[in-house]
């Protein structure tokens, strides 16, 4: 188990539970202890956490305020069935202090760019005003509340219950405690870290907490590790796992199968995150939202592969499906005896594959013999799937294959392709050379 981790967890219980009964509670003890309890619960020990009068500093660089409420740590035995983040926005304003230098705004900008390309459920957008902001980067010497020594490259602000990040992220531009000088890299992945901070994310190398599935146990790589500010370095493959798990990439939801008179509306869920929207030229847009679109073919008669996509600000999601009814395109033979192109006429469970591949389809096959086209075999069987067996033992010769494919929007027309059924007895394939 890596220690990436989320606070997550008993967010229904939370609301089940009476917040005002909290609350009462919080006030008879004192709120102070309420939130020291949660990180003891969460695994931190005394030494990992500081005392720092309206704030509990943790592990060095993550505050936790005392007035504020924090989730309690989930069940390990139920966590994958709830909803894995304790940031439950997904379009995330971050300003950026603009009187800080230009080493440390560009920093702030390029942490910003790292977070955006992982491809995640999240996009953090730059704002320019604090109005709006759920993220402010600044020094500490912009908050007269906080003042980072000489040692601290940063400290980030862990998210509430109230679904936000975490407010603040301090940066300390008279940082020195590394052996050589402060690069451009190290500031970028110190604000790349607090920012895992803020959207809820630990340090990997701690012993407490929950880990977050699939990622490794330890991750010497990981911009999340805690007192590593000289040496941290963009994300780990363990990092895109962890922030992919926490923030699931947008899906389109919906069918994959659109009628010619249907209208149908697919789903990337709740998400505030302006989306681009575009389909292939044989659909038609309705309407359209941050979180659906709803659209309908453009032709009556066409029949074939369509798509959807929805062009997020950091990464392009991308739907294919299928418009109409399931014609075919090419239909692929095989003798049974590993040849491809013929049938042996001797040999019964010849195999044949139709393509395009269709889910939810069924076909009807018939064999016709040239040159007359009579149809020699035509069995009323409705098969599901797109492949087959023909139990069908024809004389040598020439035939026309047909199959008829069925889709929950219909029934297509026959399509052919012409197959020899050769004599294959000799073991030569008929006198063919392959
Ligand atoms: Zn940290």
């Amino acid at each position: 188990m890596k220690k990436l981790f989320i606070l997550s967890l008993l967010f229904t219980i939370l609301i089940g539970c009476s917040e005002e009964d909290y609350l009462v509670e919080n006030e008879s003890l004192s709120q102070n202890d309420s939130v020291l309890k949660t990180l003891k619960n969460w695994g931190f020990s005394d030494d990992q956490i500081e005392d720092k009068g309206t704030y509990y500093l943790v592990d060095g660089d993550m505050v936790f305020y005392k007035n504020k409420k924090y989730h309690a740590p989930k069940k390990s035995n139920t966590k994958q069935r709830e909803h894995p983040n304790s940031v439950s926005i997904n379009n995330i304003n971050v300003f950026i202090n603009p009187n800080m230098n230009l080493n440390w705004r560009n920093a702030s900008i390029s942490a910003i760019g790292r977070w955006n390309a992982v491809s995640s459920g999240l996009f953090l957008n730059i704002t320019t005003t604090t109005a709006n902001a759920h993220i402010q980067i600044m020094y500490d010497s912009q908050d007269p509340s906080v003042n980072l020594a000489s040692n601290v490259f940063g400290r980030g602000t862990f998210p509430t219950t109230n679904g936000l990040p975490g407010v603040r992220i301090w940066v300390n531009p008279d940082f020195n405690a590394c052996s050589g000088a402060i690069t451009q890299n190290m500031r970028i992945s110190n604000v790349q870290h607090e920012l895992g901070h803020n959207l809820g994310i630990m340090h990997t190398n701690q012993s407490s907490a929950i880990l977050i599935p699939g990622t490794p146990s330890s991750d010497a790589q990981s911009v999340m590790n805690g007192g590593k500010a000289c040496s941290i370095n963009n994300f780990s493959a363990g990092d895109f796992l962890a922030i992919k798990y926490l923030f699931p990439p947008l899906t389109l939801a919906g069918s994959s199968l659109i009628c010619n008179t249907s209208t149908v509306t697919y789903n990337v869920g709740s998400s505030t995150i302006p989306i681009n929207w575009t389909t292939s030229s044989n659909l038609q847009i309705l309407s359209s939202s941050n979180s659906s679109i709803t659209v309908r073919p453009v032709n009556s008669s066409f029949n074939g592969t369509g798509f959807i996509q929805a062009a997020l600000p950091s990464h392009t999601v991308r739907r294919n499906i299928w418009v109409g009814e399931a014609v075919v395109d090419m239909i692929e033979f095989e003798n049974g005896i590993g040849e491809i192109g013929y049938y042996c006429s001797s040999h019964t469970g010849n195999t044949y594959s139709i393509f395009p591949r269709l889910s939810g389809t069924t076909h009807q096959i018939r064999l016709r013999r040239y040159p007359n086209l009579s149809i020699v075999y035509s069995p009323s069987t409705n098969y599901s799937g797109d492949s087959g067996t023909l139990n069908y033992t024809p004389t040598p010769g020439w035939y026309l294959f047909e199959v008829k494919r069925t889709n929950s929007c219909g029934i297509a027309e026959w399509f052919g392709t012409e197959v020899e059924f050769v004599d294959c007895s000799n073991g030569g394939g008929g006198g063919e050379e392959f």
